[in-house]
């Protein structure tokens, strides 16, 4: 079983566009959608979620109105602005809150704790195209990078249990914590990038983690067309690096469309040249998939 996943240096670069086309070609295959912060994989896929689990770690921080006196010191040491007082009720903004405790050690009421939440949930479920394993985090959840671990963990069980050939993970962009659970133990890098400064900053980024962890990497230009120059450059940089430079997709709006209608590209517009490109990546994963097996 090979592990596939479509990373980006940012957010918006047609990530999940990209993993759902290549979820409809993909066979026996497990999906992962491991960008639970902005996860929208399920608008494509529209899985049919089959079993519910609550995904607890995380605390939340609550005032105790009983025993709160209304004193304000706990909103005045608050370094977050996540204590807002109404009406002399004072209570947390729970999507501001970074858990750091000051508020309940300074308190001299003892009014506040920090309680377990399960408020995040991760599901398993069925899709057209086949399985898939994802998540929804909890507002103002801090647990990104535990809760990939946690996807993926399920998705190997899963393509075990299912004797899958590939798991093909949607990852979460830039290069932190989330990132790093999403390729660990990979065995290949899909990088989507933009032809922009930032896209090939980013790209540079992405390189640099992927090394740490022996991650080969293969680059996706999209919208290659609308600045040629950048494309090149990232052309360069990426033979300078011996980084594969898969495809080069062009802008089209099909993409929107199609997302429009809850669809992958190869079902809204089969007949689209943009499937030439995506049959080139997905016999590319296979290809690296078999020699990685010899
Ligand atoms: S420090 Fe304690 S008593 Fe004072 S407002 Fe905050 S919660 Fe209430
Ligand atoms: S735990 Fe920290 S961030 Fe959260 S409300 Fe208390 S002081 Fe503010």
């Amino acid at each position: 079983m090979k592990q596939i996943t479509i990373i980006s240096g940012k957010g918006g670069t047609g990530k999940t566009s990209l993993t759902a086309a290549l979820a409809s070609k993909m066979q026996n295959t497990i999906f992962t959608d491991c960008d639970v912060d902005a996860a929208d994989l399920y608008l494509l896929l529209t899985p049919e979620v089959k079993q519910r689990h609550t995904f607890p770690g995380g605390q939340t921080v609550q005032i105790n109105q009983q025993k709160c006196t209304s004193c304000g010191i706990c909103q005045s040491l608050c370094r977050f602005d996540a204590i807002q007082k109404k009406d002399d009720v004072y209570s947390i903004i729970d999507h501001h809150c970074e858990g750091c405790k000051l508020c309940m050690h300074a308190c001299p009421e003892s009014a506040i704790d920090m309680l377990k939440s399960e408020s995040s949930e991760w599901y398993e479920s069925d899709t057209r195209f086949g399985p898939m394993i994802h998540a929804r985090l909890g507002i103002g959840e801090d647990l990104s990078g535990k809760l990939v671990s946690k996807l993926r963990e399920q998705a190997r069980e899963k393509a075990k249990e299912l004797k899958a050939d590939y798991i093909l993970t949607d990852g979460p962009p830039g290069v932190g914590c989330p990132v790093i659970a999403s390729i660990t133990g990979t065995d290949l890098g899909l990088v989507i990038t933009e032809p922009t400064m930032s896209g090939l900053s980013d790209l540079k980024r992405v390189r640099e983690l992927a090394m740490q962890f022996n991650l080969p990497l293969k680059v996706i230009i999209n919208k290659s067309d609308i600045n040629p120059e950048m494309a090149k450059k990232i052309e360069e940089y990426c033979s300078e690096h011996q980084v594969e430079v898969l495809a080069h997709i062009p802008y089209d709006k099909v993409f929107l469309d199609a997302m429009i209608q809850q669809k992958t590209l190869p079902e809204f517009a089969p007949e689209h040249d943009l499937n030439k490109i995506l049959e080139t990546i997905h016999q590319s994963i296979i290809t690296h998939a078999t020699e990685k097996q010899v």
